[in-house]
């Protein structure tokens, strides 16, 4: 079974926790103790349990400060655990954080409200796959490399390829509404997921979907639970859509004079209907950091039945004819260092303040969020460095994916927030979406009631009827807790 893997250690001595939680209810450990749910209230299980990968938490524990301490950690064998977990828990009004790969980096998984940490990695078996019609079940905790060594042993792809993909877990995928890096060839989770199995706070289990690729009886329930981050249940089991493993890739790099040509390019190519798994394109100060080219460099993958890659790449070529042809070496570099998350924690440790802030947009706003997200960072006397590639297109609209670097004299913290606050009010201004494939976690909940305007009132109102104790997640995407 894969262990989650974190970005940095917490320095020897004694540590301070940012989120201490109240105590936990003894009544609660011995109900599930009861119950035979494995549940731990070891201070090192605890502490490891108590963060993600949300950066400035990497920040906190270099300072000797723990984000958070669940007051007991859970591991469910089963969903019937699951189901035994949150009907107690709902009894003694005690808030559960779900917990997967925690390679969240808003800060989901961090239990900041005390409580259950609950550890789905346990429930991580590959169930069943139908080879006729292409779907594969799966249990949530299961992580990346352990599906895809499942299903590439009978022919098969989910074809879901976050950059975190050995870290992250099918329920983190779901419960962030996540994308991988060739989903413009297979989709983003949304598309993939057929169907649920989700436990409610009152420990009952639930199915939704699973009866083939769509239907058409009321609202579509899984897709309620897709993107939830663990607020509304916890989702224990999944039908994924699968492919054929691909016979066939083609590769091509281009550049441009300037992000607003190549944004251009790009839309030009999905509106024709080329859909290359890969369409990423960067502006300078990326290209020249990922691939020493002093423009804007777009790099091109497709894969799949040769027919239909060789139009793509045929599109494609042709909508870059006025471009410059780089060498295509380029994507075997992008290939190569492409699940590379190795710099993140020693930057936080010398000092920096580095995250990454991806947003969505309709094509006729993309250039406008760009320049207006780059000059509220640069316009902190602390940013040193405010860059932005694309890096999933649609028929309609793109994601771009900020990162911002700063060198604050004091407060870390206090930056952090600025350049979210900057940033996020730049995005909602310009009419884009807050978030396009991280979620919202605890970082970004304050921007939740702006983001989703009346539409909050509906989330709230779902919420309440389903978790009326507030007990799953509370907080997480400004729900049924006060945001941090
Ligand atoms: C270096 C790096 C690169 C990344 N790249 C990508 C990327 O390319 N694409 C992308 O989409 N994301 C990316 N992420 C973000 C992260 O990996 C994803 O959000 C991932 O889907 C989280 O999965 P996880 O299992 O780690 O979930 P966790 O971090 O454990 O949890 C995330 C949230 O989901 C909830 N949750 C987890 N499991 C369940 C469950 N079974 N039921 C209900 N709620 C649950 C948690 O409570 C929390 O709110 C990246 C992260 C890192 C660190």
């Amino acid at each position: 079974m894969t262990t989650p893997t974190m970005p940095t250690e917490a320095p020897d001595g004694p540590l301070t926790t940012v989120f201490p939680g109240p105590a936990l209810d003894p009544a609660l450990v011995t109900d599930l103790e009861g119950l035979g749910v494995p549940v731990s209230t070891d201070g090192d299980e605890r502490a490891a349990q108590g963060r993600d990968w949300w950066p400035l938490t990497i920040g906190w524990i270099h300072e000797g400060r723990l984000p958070a301490l669940a007051g007991a950690v859970v591991r469910p064998r089963h969903v019937n655990d699951v189901s035994a977990v949150m009907a107690a828990a709902s009894r003694h009004h005690v808030p559960v954080t779900p917990q997967g790969g925690r390679s969240g980096v808003v800060g989901g998984a961090v239990p900041s409200t005390g409580g259950i940490a609950l550890d789905l990695t346990s429930l991580n078996a590959v169930l069943e796959i139908d080879e006729v019609s292409g779907t594969v079940r799966v249990q949530a905790g299961c992580f990346g490399p352990e599906l895809e060594q499942a299903l590439n042993a009978r022919g098969f792809t989910c074809g879901h390829f976050p950059q975190s993909f050995e870290l992250a877990t099918v329920g983190g995928w779901l419960a962030c509404r996540g994308a991988g890096q060739f989903s413009n060839r297979y989709g983003k989770i949304e598309d993939i997921v057929r169907g649920l199995t989700v436990v409610l706070a009152d420990g009952s289990i639930v199915e939704t979907g699973g009866r083939g690729p769509r239907q058409a009886v009321g609202p579509d329930l899984t897709q309620l639970f897709v993107g939830a981050e663990g607020t509304l249940g916890v989702i224990v089991e999944a039908t994924l859509v699968i492919r054929a493993l691909p016979a066939h890739s083609e590769r091509a790099t281009y550049s441009f004079d300037s992000v607003a040509e190549g944004l251009d390019a790009c839309r030009r190519i999905i509106q024709r209907g080329a859909f290359p798994a890969v369409l990423r394109l960067y502006d300078v100060a990326e290209s020249q950091r990922n691939f020493s080219i002093d423009r804007c460099a777009l790099i091109v993958l497709d894969e799949g039945d040769p027919a239909l890659v060789a139009v793509t790449m045929g599109i494609v070529a042709a909508e870059c004819a006025a471009a410059v042809r780089e060498s295509d070496d380029h994507v075997a570099t992008w290939l190569a260092h492409r699940n590379d998350v190795s710099a993140l924690g020693p930057l936080w440790q010398k000092g920096f303040v580095v995250d990454t802030i991806e947003v969505a947009g309709p094509w006729s706003t993309l250039v406008p969020i760009h320049d207006a997200v780059t000059s509220a960072l640069r316009a902190l006397p602390e940013t040193l460095v405010a860059s932005v590639h694309q890096s999933h297109a649609y028929a309609d609209g793109a994601c771009l994916y900020f990162t911002f670097v700063g060198r604050p004299e004091k407060d870390p913290e206090s930056y952090y927030r600025a350049a979210w606050d900057a940033a996020s009010r730049a995005v909602l201004n310009g009419g884009g979406a807050l978030s396009h494939h991280h979620g919202v976690g605890r970082n970004r909940a304050r921007f939740v009631p702006d983001a989703l305007g009346s539409g909050y009132d509906v989330l709230t109102r779902i919420k309440s009827a389903l978790d009326p104790d507030a007990v799953c997640n509370p907080g997480v995407l400004s729900l049924g807790g006060a945001p941090w």
